[in-house]
């Protein structure tokens, strides 16, 4: 190995080997988490914990799939050692000059990341369940396990969905796994079940045994003696003296002999030191060690802890992104899913070639769809589109189907209708489409362009999709 091919620069902070270049992040730099972009990865000092976490997290946490796909490499320390950390990185080495080690590893990432077809979710959780699968995809990973990991809010981490979440929100990462199982795109395999704090969903719980009538645990607890000869049953401490260690019973007065014989102890009994409470049964109790809240353990939430493996299914949504989960089509009332348009389109191209009737597909494209997400937010995003498909829905059939191939990219069916009226009814839609951006987004410019594509019943379905996609 040559290792004089390993160039540094030490002032711009960058490694250079066979023109593949590093970006090297430290401490003692200026961290500009955008500035890796242009490079094939990213070199982490791993001698401080915490740093390297931070830096982790906000790498795989990033929104900029050119950011959270980047391929990670901790240098020196020992930071890979962490569970989290060794979860989310691509390689450990102990100096520069052993780049060219993980070089090709770093380029095969690279390379599989070019195959993926990033496309914009229409919701958060729709997103995070396409980042993961992109991710999955360019590191080969065909299972996701669970680690356990005391850091975690909720005992047991799947690292590279937490880094999508603050800790107080790190349950919802169950959300998503249990979205993307629903959805056919995970096979789960239980392997264990955690409870999680009924008021802020945290599982770092201390369990107590606890009085039923205060609530403290600082309790006491007794034997209770039931002595055969006179049938007196009562705690010990009824039958013992200050005198020596015999057992004489206050009824009767005799003296205990042999346990199982004339006396047995039936059970135990408690004693509450704080109210003085004698009782049989305790409450148990789990008080949370995130907000403090004392549950009673009926009302935490219990939680399965599965290990997932990526379905077929799954795996092809790796190269072309997960755009809307049920919910979101629920919530977008009018609109179908992706895969249910393109079903319809192949049967009518089937249908057009037998009856030669006339059958369009049109694609609504906002242009600038990012900048203005990026300025809104999600929930603007999601009100947006709620509009936008309303106003769809008014100007077409019943009969006509919407979609969303992307947040950007809205689909329409107007099926047994002259391609001319198809463009004009079009054109009217984007005058209305505008006009709505207009009213309720004063100061943006939003830029809606529209394709109507007659279906050409010679060609696939999906082929003329893909076409109209690509406008
Ligand atoms: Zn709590
Ligand atoms: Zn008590
Ligand atoms: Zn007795």
């Amino acid at each position: 190995m040559a290792l004089e091919n390993v160039k540094i620069n030490a002032s711009s902070g960058t490694i250079e080997y066979l023109n593949t270049k590093y970006i090297y992040v430290s401490q003692s730099r200026d961290l500009k988490i955008d500035r890796s972009v242009s490079y094939a990865g990213i070199i982490i000092d791993g001698k401080n914990l915490d740093f390297t976490k931070m830096v982790v997290k906000r790498i795989r946490g990033n929104q900029n799939s050119e950011i959270y796909l980047k391929p990670i490499i901790i240098l020196n320390g020992n930071a890979h050692r962490d569970v989290f950390i060794k979860n989310l990185i691509d390689g450990v080495i102990f100096s520069f000059d052993q780049i060219p080690l993980i070089n090709e590893h770093v380029s095969e990432i690279n390379n599989l990341s070019k195959e993926i077809t990033i496309i914009n979710s229409i919701s958060f959780e729709a997103m995070i369940v396409s980042k993961l699968l992109y991710f999955m995809f360019t590191r080969n990973l065909k299972m996701l396990e669970p680690v356990p990991y005391a850091l975690s809010n909720t005992n047991y981490s799947f690292p590279f969905l937490a880094c999508n979440f603050s800790d107080f929100e790190e349950f919802q990462v169950l959300e998503m796994l249990e979205i993307a199982t629903q959805e056919g795109l995970f096979k789960h395999k239980f392997l264990d079940r955690i409870y999680l704090c009924s008021n802020c969903k945290s599982s770092h719980l201390s369990f107590r045994e606890a009085c039923p009538k205060c609530g403290s645990s600082h309790t006491d607890t007794f034997d209770i003696v039931h002595h055969f000869p006179c049938a007196y049953v009562g705690p010990i401490t009824d039958f013992t003296n200050d005198i020596d260690d015999q057992l004489n019973c206050p009824k009767c007065s005799k003296k205990l002999k042999h346990i199982g014989v004339d006396y047995d102890k039936p059970s135990v009994l408690h004693q509450c030191k704080n109210c003085d409470n004698r009782f049989q049964d305790f409450h148990v109790k789990a008080k949370c060690m995130s907000c403090t809240f004392d549950n009673p353990v009926e009302t935490l939430v219990d939680k399965e802890i599965n290990e997932y493996t990526l379905t077929k299914k799954g795996e092809s949504y790796a190269l072309q992104g997960y755009v809307s989960t049920p919910k979101d089509i629920e919530d977008i009332i009018g609109t179908v899913k992706f895969d249910t348009f393109k079903t319809v389109c192949r049967y009518e191209v089937e249908r057009l070639r037998q009856t030669e009737g006339s059958s369009n597909i049109v694609a609504i494209n906002i242009v600038n769809a990012g900048q203005f997400y990026a300025k809104v937010g999600s929930n603007a995003q999601q009100m947006l589109l709620k509009d936008l498909v309303g106003e769809i829905r008014s100007s077409i059939r019943s009969s006509d189907m919407i979609t969303f191939y992307s947040s950007s990219v809205i689909l329409v069916t107007m099926f047994e209708i002259p391609t001319k009226i198809s463009q004009r009814i079009m054109d009217d839609v984007l005058k209305l489409l505008e006009k709505l951006i207009q009213n309720n987004f004063k100061d943006l410019v939003i830029e809606i362009k529209s394709n109507v594509h007659q279906l050409n019943y010679n060609l696939s379905s999906e082929l003329q999709i893909n076409q109209l996609i690509g406008m």
